[in-house]
């Protein structure tokens, strides 16, 4: 199973090694070219406004989001999840819009800009969320699964095949979500 990491910005490192621990082989994605074979794509987190601008910048951004539209599995965390959005509460710039959601970005005021929480997951209980000047997610349409919540506010769904979390699961050592989108690539290969 071939896994494109997108890494032209951010925190690509910690999902590599998740991604490997897990037994897949891991493709950085930073030209458009390197878009070529891969299963599944992972958006990490980092800076959702620089990571936008080089996706163009780079001739990514087009065929990406081709590819996501035809149902390329993709696991998105943070400025990942931003960059999948179709709004953006509080910019006025947005990026892939594949994701049907209403996202606020640094949604968490200055004082509780980064947390850790323990959470349920979908079906995943105590998952240690690391939340780092994360979004959170204001609006989702019907059919997107709400898959965990913080105060009200889902801040992980699943819709189709993309996966969006406000929060780093690459940052701790539970590998449960990145097997969950493992088993999700896996699936859609066999059919
Ligand atoms: N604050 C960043 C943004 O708005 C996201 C933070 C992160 O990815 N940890 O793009």
């Amino acid at each position: 199973m071939l896994i494109g990491v997108l890494a032209v910005q951010g925190a690509f490192i910690e999902h590599e090694k998740a991604l490997e621990e897990l037994g897949a082989t891991v493709k950085e994605i930073r030209q458009v070219d390197d878009l070529e074979g891969i299963d599944g794509i992972v958006l990490p987190g980092g800076e959702s406004t620089v990571q936008g601008k080089l996706l163009k910048q780079l001739g990514i951004f087009d065929p990406l989001q081709q590819l996501i539209q035809n149902g390329l599995p993709v696991l998105a965390t943070c400025a990942g999840l931003i960059l999948l959005a179709e709004e953006l509460l509080n910019d006025t710039r947005t990026h892939l819009r594949t994701l049907p959601i209403t996202v606020k970005r640094n949604a968490y005021g200055r004082q509780l800009a980064s947390f850790q929480s323990q959470l349920t997951v979908g079906n995943f209980t105590d998952f240690p969320a690391i939340f780092i000047r994360g979004p959170y997610i204001e609006k989702v349409a019907p059919d997107v699964k709400v898959l965990a919540t913080v105060d009200d506010h889902a801040v992980a769904v699943e819709y189709k095949n993309q996966i969006g979390l406000a929060f780093h699961p690459e940052l701790s050592q539970d590998r449960r979500i990145h097997r969950y989108f493992l088993d999700k690539v896996a699936n859609r290969l066999s059919h």
